[in-house]
């Protein structure tokens, strides 16, 4: 529940000393406007006579009930709230570090969040959060549009390899839909979502999976362990899979890749970028935890084919039919280019695959497991290849 997660967020931080039922007493007053007359009375719903002790407990654990949500909603008053979170009881400034902490506490909430808003900004979550009590409909609402929001961005880098290890169909344990609907024009058209295995975790590829909307947003909404468990089951089976597939799949691959240099060793000089020697050196580094699809995906081709490709490329440079000098040079320049334009390793590593597509007219693929050479052997991200 929001309201839950807020307050046990900020608890530490904002009354760290106040035990339970004077921390919620005290949140409660800090978020209503009580007139005078009312104090300690059932009218005041941080009184005693409204809510002991137990309650408060209880609200602090599972959530307030829908008639305290309610009676607080009809009293909220953001001016005072406000007021209390830049100062203490004692009227004193509350210093940096502490709102600073806050801002921490409620990040993972919100997409904007400083030490000038805080106040308001948090105010607005608790007020959103006892909405949510009143209606938990908006709640669902909520859940849902944040982790589409979090689908529609992991489409863009993984959705592919996804639909591609799940074989297109949802990878929910029981469920057999297919991912795919044809359209009007007689057009299979992708048609899924992507879950967070485990939704407190970032979005890497390991945590994942290709699903149905249905399946979406059930999980979404709700999920137990054993769920969570079996889904991680599943994700390892389907990049076992993955790994499997690549092996079957060698020799052709290896006759791509090696089309691919060929294809390279007969474009025009010029064609994949113009030639800089005295390119710097730009110290990029592809985090491991950021862009772990990517780190898997580069390993993956350099274990298996980075001594393929250098053989190749030996060969043709003895024949002279390759001038390994000038093709490594030319790559250089290309990452560096990107680079410079602050593109992310991912989208460096697709454009420089495109790039390698449209020139030798190969699949994708090979060309991806070309620069994956690159990158190990220092073209591109100099500073992880060693
Ligand atoms: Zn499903």
């Amino acid at each position: 529940m929001l309201f839950t997660d807020i307050v046990h967020a900020v608890h530490p931080h904002l009354m760290k000393d106040a035990d339970v039922p004077d921390f919620m007493r005290n949140l409660i007053q800090m978020l209503c406007d009580i007139p005078e007359e009312d104090w300690s009375t059932k009218k005041d719903p941080s009184s005693e006579q409204s809510n002991k002790e137990s309650s408060l407990r209880k609200f602090y654990t599972k959530g307030p009930t829908k008639k305290l949500a309610k009676s607080m909603l009809g009293r909220l008053t953001e001016d005072n709230f406000v007021e209390a979170i830049y100062h203490d009881d004692n009227f004193n400034e509350r210093t940096d570090v502490v709102l600073d902490s806050l801002v921490e506490d409620i990040l993972p909430f919100v997409d904007d969040v400083n030490r000038d808003n805080v106040g308001e900004v948090l105010f607005d979550l608790l007020k959103q959060s006892l909405e949510f009590i009143v209606n938990p409909e908006l709640e669902n609402d909520r859940k849902l549009s944040a982790a589409k929001t979090k689908s529609s961005k992991a489409k863009g880098l993984y959705g592919a390899g996804l639909l591609d290890d799940c074989r297109y169909v949802c990878s929910m344990s029981g469920c057999g839909k297919h991912l795919q609907v044809v359209n009007n024009k007689n057009h299979a058209v992708d048609d899924y979502e992507i879950t967070s295995i485990n939704i407190d975790k970032t979005p890497t590829y390991e945590n994942l999976i290709a699903v149905c909307h249905d399946c979406f947003q059930g999980y979404t909404f709700n999920h137990i362990k054993a769920e969570e468990k079996e889904l991680q089951t599943i994700k390892k089976l389907q990049i076992d899979a993955r790994s499997t597939r690549r092996t079957l799949d060698e020799v052709a691959i290896e006759k791509g890749i090696a089309q691919v240099i060929i294809n390279l060793s007969k474009a025009k000089p010029g064609q994949l970028i113009e030639l800089n020697y005295d390119a710097v050196s730009v110290p990029e580094k592809i985090d491991e935890e950021l862009h772990s699809f990517l780190v898997y995906e580069v390993k993956g081709h350099v274990t298996k084919y980075f001594l393929f490709i250098e053989k190749t490329m030996q060969d043709l440079s003895k024949r002279n039919q390759f001038s390994d000098d000038l093709l490594r040079a030319q790559i250089k320049e290309s990452y560096r280019k990107l680079a410079g334009k602050k593109n992310s390793p991912e989208t460096i590593y697709s454009a420089l695959s495109e790039k390698l597509r449209s020139i030798t007219k190969q699949d994708i693929r090979f060309c991806a497991i070309v620069i994956s050479y690159f990158i190990q052997s220092c073209e591109v991200f100099n500073a992880i290849a060693k």
